[in-house]
């Protein structure tokens, strides 16, 4: 389900020190709310498709990945109708269904 660049544990140190461990779509603090064994579970995604990808490419932490939760993250590999949501529409659906 996720790609190799979310499993790349130096990008995603960079990613998390600088957006925070929070997920960035629905706010959820794994060690705020699991305590100790919420630690260091949450996921990077990367914002780029596979095919928009060139040849050599380097992953940017900052620009091409963001911290998120699992259920986030499941959703951003989700189609809806043939089509990918952005992290902007995930929140605007969670802001929506509260
Ligand atoms: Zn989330
Ligand atoms: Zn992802």
């Amino acid at each position: 389900m996720v790609n190799v660049y979310e499993r790349n544990p130096f990008a995603r140190k960079q990613c998390i020190d600088y957006y925070g461990i929070q997920c960035q779509v629905c706010n959820l603090d794994f060690e705020k709310t699991y305590g100790e064994v919420g630690k260091d579970f949450i996921h990077v995604h990367h914002i780029k498709t596979l095919h928009q990808i060139q040849q050599g490419y380097i992953v940017d932490p900052i620009k091409d990945l963001i911290p998120v939760c699992p259920n986030c993250n499941s959703m951003l590999h989700h189609k809806e109708k043939g089509v990918y949501l952005s992290i902007e529409q995930l929140r605007e659906r969670i802001l929506d269904s509260h």
